[in-house]
């Protein structure tokens, strides 16, 4: 009777065979009807709820902001050229700061964004002297030269713009009246380190008057008397005036020369050129809330 039970060898290995078929035929079945991604199809299944989107939201990782770009100062990779026929921009800032009402006041954005956007267009900044030299020795500029003024001499000059400059690898000019130092304005530690940083100092005169309504003395003096104590407080030459509210007459620039000033600066809009008057050059005023198309219109 046993023998009866007991499958023949052969027919066992049919049966194995016949039942390992079915098997797989019974999962390739299931993996059909089955999505193929169904991890992903569930993962990317559309939020139901406001409760699960908060979820969602929450678990998710923070975005990580973007690295800031890293910002190579310009000076270090300047392809050095002759005076530019289309000009060099000079442009008039004074106070980096929100002021009401008062358009002397560039905020910290826009200044900001204005550092950036002449970064990215590869402007480099010079100092009055290279401006000087290129202008009267054929001497070199990097290209794309630029020559950043700040009148007055704000305090927020070295604790605002300073560091904005620096961080695009910029160096800029203040004109400061060494009347005011100190009192809401940048003291003489203050401007000592931004010339030690590379930076001009430059006069802005004694008190700010309109020189054009002095008299030969008080304007030889307003010159003299201011240059003389910015170069023996940080021991550096003072070459440019700014005229105060770009005011001037004949006898300023017949005095310029006397007390030891080569370059002059008005707030007459325009670039400077080769050729220019070197005692009455040009700048472009950059206003608080000047729209971001307006100051690029000044770079054609
Ligand atoms: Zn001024």
């Amino acid at each position: 009777m046993k023998g009866t039970i007991l499958m023949n060898p052969n027919r066992k290995l049919i049966f194995g065979a016949a039942s390992i078929l079915v098997l797989l035929l019974i999962a390739l079945t299931v993996r059909l009807l089955v999505p193929y991604d169904f991890e992903s199809a569930i993962y990317t299944n559309p939020i139901k709820s406001d409760n699960d989107a908060q979820l969602t939201k929450s678990n998710k990782p923070a975005l990580t902001p973007p690295a800031p770009s890293a910002t190579v100062p310009p000076e270090n990779k300047a392809k050095m050229v002759v005076f530019p026929q289309e000009g060099i921009p000079v442009l008039m800032y004074h106070s980096i700061k929100t002021l009401p009402g008062n358009s002397l006041g560039v905020p910290v954005k826009q200044f900001t964004e204005e550092m950036a956007w002449l970064c990215r267009q590869g402007y480099h900044s010079i100092s009055p002297d290279d401006l000087y030299e290129s202008l009267i020795n054929q001497g070199l500029v990097p290209e794309k030269p630029i020559l950043l003024t700040f009148d007055d001499g704000y305090s927020d000059n070295y604790s605002s713009a300073w560091p904005i400059l620096r961080q695009y690898g910029f160096r800029a000019t203040f004109f400061i009246i060494t009347n005011s130092t100190g009192r809401g304005m940048m003291n003489w530690d203050q401007l000592s380190d931004l010339s030690k940083q590379g930076n001009t100092v430059a006069s802005h005169t004694v008190h700010h008057l309109d020189l054009s309504k002095l008299s030969e003395s008080q304007q030889e003096r307003e010159m003299t008397v201011s240059k003389l104590e910015i170069e023996s407080h940080l021991g550096v030459g003072v070459q440019s005036l700014c005229f105060p509210s770009g005011k001037y007459n004949k006898t300023t620039l017949a005095l310029m020369p006397k007390a030891g000033y080569k370059l002059g600066f008005t707030t007459k809009p325009g670039k400077v050129y080769l050729g220019d008057n070197l005692l009455t050059l040009n700048r472009e005023r950059i206003y608080g809330s000047m729209p971001m198309a307006s100051f690029q219109w000044l770079f054609p």
